[in-house]
């Protein structure tokens, strides 16, 4: 670490000078920022950092880099990400290392993502075992994507997906008309399916198990696709007739058998549900040339270390860095005949691959293998492989905008990071970093505090400079938690009396594990990242519960991947004790609530159902006989024809992820103009939706039902946030504290079971502190609440804690300590308890 009584090294890096920020709740603001030093911005939540880091400094230096690009790309742009600023001088390239907010993941893993995996193929490649008289490979062929490394079989998959009469035909019992082969599809399509077949001669009225085998063979397994006339609505036997009479048709139809529809389906659709659908008429199993691994036998018959390449992705890159270390530092070489350039190529690559593994099991990753999709990783485990990917890359002059990159990171691992940062710092590079991590803020160079409040009550910068300079500063809420030592004084924990027990749990790296969870207590599960928190709680112990109340687990239809979900093995294990006091179970996680606009907090929470009979009971909705679907934006009469009533339209950009663009009729409101003609209080529809959770709780003070959960929404930090505010603008935390606001407004019966997975995400910890009595008053009304949280002030406040570990990946999964908070503090062997101890204290 750098040491503080040196000049700050930032003096000759120059300063990044903004004038007149007024990007959303900015408040005309003029800010110097010293280049070359790491820069925290402070603040409540909705106070402004990200509007000034990511809004302001990141969207004018993408700007500029895009204006030296494409005028294309620019003019679209430009509608979108001119930072409302007068403006800005000596401000750096940027690289913005921001957690996605609501945006689709693009398909990819670890390895591509970090680009080791083109390093390790590069390896093989050079200097892999290659069999007696194998000719050496290109790198390529040793990637499943490309057609020269794709097994034949499987085309790179590694899974073989088939269909057979009993998976489409679940029931034979059931005649065609009575959809037998449920494998084809519903609606119209299913029923114009069925008048072909009755065109084609087949009874559809038998019993399937009764069709001759020819028949249901054909049905099922033809590739022919026979366009035959179709006589809509008529029986087999008019049909006959009119086929003798020839008749003209309905229309003419084109027959798909079900094997061929199902396939074409999976690999052809671009809807995930009809994938999905299809899906459940499929068997997959690991294809039997390449055994799952997805490349050719050439490629996998190549070894280096006594493994194959696919071998080699499947390690956690902790274990992958140890094997290849020795080669690395020359302990250990390669030796082929008459290739003495082979040794050194070899050493040089694995020289490399040793130093970017470095970074990534710095930073706490090393549980991670190559082939893990980034679909299934968390928001901050993604961001800190990109933040590894960084460190080595060798840019320099480039300023990393992050946006709370300790999310995820146990206090432990919190140095690692630390010394990433400082990493790209030395190479000359600037660090803009939102983030409430107090140990990160007080490795800062340089802090700016944005406040004193949130929305319309923030967006002032109240401090600028040193980090010891903020303890001057009254009116900043940072500055109480940054100076004030813990309070000393300690709540008494609640006493457990019954448990959820489960047993036996095996799940990534649980293996046959034991675990009892108090009930009616408020219970957090630690462990540093990858120790298996997620695993044991928001995976086995969701899904066991689930199962035992007769739930479905909702799915992401946008998000299920349909491979990962075929090869994700189910949790083994079961629940032997305390189901009779949970009767409902509900999880409060980061997904996003919505993927487009269309999805926001007033239509999540139901709040705008009320709002909208509001507007509907007006003099001028009653005459006109407006109802309150007239008020909806996903309603056809009332709302903008242009945008449907998302506010903006979809902008295709050729190489560039597509964007939202303002609509050009509506301007964003979303609803046409008679609609907007009715008010309510002197507020149209769209202008209410604008109001902030705390000016509508004024607006509607009267109405109790809106009243009631506008309050619970402040309650729990969202005051700042707009009603319609589209669920694509929103982070995951505050996707998550709109989940749990939802919940707390219902009438509270008790044995409901809450998960919550770090819900102090992207908050403040004054903003932590409302949490906690939001998750107290749960508890007070006869619920369960477990917590997977690193915040330690949450984790000394809650009344039992079952730490996770000691490491991560293989190296955890093992419950080390359990037992109210003093007495997790006091294990010798968890690495939670000095952490924890230091906030007890
Ligand atoms: P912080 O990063 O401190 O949590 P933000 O910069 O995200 O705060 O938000 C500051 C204010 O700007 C809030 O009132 C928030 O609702 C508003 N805001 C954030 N994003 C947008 C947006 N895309 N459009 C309009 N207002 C926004
Ligand atoms: P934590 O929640 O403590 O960070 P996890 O439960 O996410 O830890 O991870 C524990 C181990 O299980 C890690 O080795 C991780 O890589 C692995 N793991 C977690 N989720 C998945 C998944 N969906 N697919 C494969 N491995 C997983
Ligand atoms: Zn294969
Ligand atoms: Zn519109």
């Amino acid at each position: 670490a750098r040491s503080k009584t040196n000049p700050p090294n930032f003096v000759g890096g120059g300063f990044v000078r903004v004038r007149g920020a007024r990007e959303h709740n900015l408040k005309n603001v003029d800010l110097d920022l010293p280049r070359d030093a790491l820069v925290v911005f402070t603040g409540v939540s909705g106070s402004g950092k990200s509007s000034l880091a990511f809004g302001t400094l990141y969207a004018e230096a993408q700007r500029r880099y895009l204006e030296s690009v494409s005028p294309y790309a620019r003019r679209l742009f430009h509608q979108m990400a001119v930072p409302d600023v007068d403006e800005i001088d000596g401000l750096p390239p940027a690289v913005a290392l921001q957690q996605q907010r609501g945006s689709p993941t693009t398909r990819s893993s670890v390895g591509s993502v970090t680009t080791l995996s083109n390093l390790l193929r590069m390896l093989f490649s050079r200097a892999g075992t290659y069999p007696a008289r194998q000719p050496h490979l290109d790198a390529e062929a040793f990637s499943p994507n490309t057609p020269a490394g794709a097994c034949e079989t499987c085309h790179g998959l590694g899974r073989i997906y088939d269909v057979t009469e009993r998976s489409m035909v679940p029931d034979p019992s059931l005649s065609i008309r009575e959809r037998a082969i449920a494998a084809w599809p519903p609606a119209w399509h299913g029923q114009n399916l069925r008048d072909i077949v009755t065109t084609l001669g087949f009874d559809i009225d038998k019993p399937w198990r009764d069709l001759p085998k020819k028949d249901r063979d054909w049905l099922l397994f033809t590739d022919e696709q026979p366009t035959v006339p179709v006589y809509a609505g008529f029986t087999p036997a008019e049909v006959k007739r009119a086929l003798k009479r020839k008749d003209e048709p309905s229309y003419m139809g084109t027959f798909t058998g079900a094997k061929r529809y199902v396939l074409q389906t999976f690999a052809a659709s671009e809807s995930p549900l009809m994938k999905k659908r299809v899906q459940q008429y499929m068997l997959s199993r690991d294809c039997p040339t390449c055994g799952g691994k997805r490349l050719k036998r050439a490629s996998l018959s190549v070894t280096f270390a006594g493994l194959d390449i696919a071998d080699m992705a499947r390690l956690p890159m902790q274990r992958l860095g140890e094997i290849l270390h020795p080669y690395a530092t020359g302990a250990r070489s390669i030796t082929i005949k008459n290739h003495p350039e082979k040794e050194i190529v070899a050493q040089r690559v694995a020289e490399d691959l040793c130093n970017r593994l470095g970074v990534v099991l710095d930073l706490g990753l090393g549980y991670l293998q190559l082939d893990r999709s980034t679909p299934t990783l968390s928001p901050g485990e993604l961001q800190r492989l990109r933040l590894a990917t960084q460190v080595r890359s060798n840019l320099f002059g480039v300023v990393y905008v992050l946006d709370e990159p300790s999310a995820g990171l146990h206090p432990a691992d919190t140095e690692a990071l630390l010394r990433a940062l400082e990493r790209l710092r030395q190479s000359g590079n600037s660090l803009f970093v939102v983030e409430h991590e107090l140990d990160v803020i007080r490795k800062a160079d340089w802090i700016v505090d944005v406040g004193p409040d949130a929305g319309e009550r923030g967006g002032r910068i109240l401090y600028s400079g040193p980090v010891a300079g903020l303890a001057q500063v009254e009116a900043s809420a940072t500055r109480r938690h940054l100076f004030t030592e813990a309070t000393g004084k300690q709540r008494t924990p609640r006493a457990p009396k019954d448990w959820l027990r489960l047993a036996g749990v095996t799940r990534n790296n649980l293996h046959g594990l034991d675990a009892a969870f108090p009930l009616h207590t408020l219970t957090t599960i630690t462990g540093v990242s990858g120790s298996g928190k997620s695993s044991l709680v928001s995976q086995a112990l969701v899904e066991l519960v689930a199962q035992q109340l007769g739930h479905e687990i909702p799915a992401d239809e946008e998000e299920s991947d349909e491979l990962e979900r075929a090869q994700a093995a189910a949790t083994k294990g079961k629940i032997v004790a305390g189901m009779d006091a949970v009767k409902r179970l509900v999880r409060v996680d980061q997904k996003p609530i919505g993927r487009t606009p269309r999805s926001n907090l007033a239509t999540y929470t139901g709040l705008f159902d009320h709002v909208r009979k509001l507007f509907a009971q007006t003099k001028l909705a009653k005459a006109r006989r407006y109802d309150a679907g007239r008020f909806s934006f996903n309603v056809a009469k009332g709302r903008c024809e242009t945008c449907q009533g998302e506010g903006f339209v979809m902008v295709e950009l050729l190489f560039l992820p597509s964007v939202y663009a303002p609509c050009p009729t509506c301007h964003g409101a979303r609803y046409n103009e008679k609609t907007l003609e009715v008010t309510y209080r002197g507020k149209n529809i769209a202008e209410v939706l604008d109001l902030t959770v705390d000016a509508a709780h004024g607006f509607f003070a009267d109405e109790t039902s809106i009243e009631h959960s506008l309050s619970v929404m402040r309650e729990v930090g969202l005051g700042y946030l707009r009603l319609g505010q589209p669920a694509t603008e929103l982070s995951g935390g505050e996707a998550q504290r709109i989940k749990l606001a939802t919940e707390l407004q219902r009438a509270q019966r008790g044995s409901t079971l809450y998960v919550l997975d770090e819900p102090t995400t992207g908050l403040h910890p004054s903003d932590v502190e409302k949490l906690l009595r939001q998750l107290d008053a749960l508890v007070e009304a006869g619920n369960t609440v477990l917590v997977v949280e690193h915040d330690m002030h949450v984790v000394a406040n809650s009344d039992w804690v079952i730490d996770v570990g000691p490491g991560a990946g293989e190296e955890g999964g093992r419950i080390v300590a359990t037992g109210p908070p003093a007495a997790v503090a006091a294990s010798k062997d968890s690495r939670t308890a000095q952490y924890l101890l230091r906030a007890l204290a």
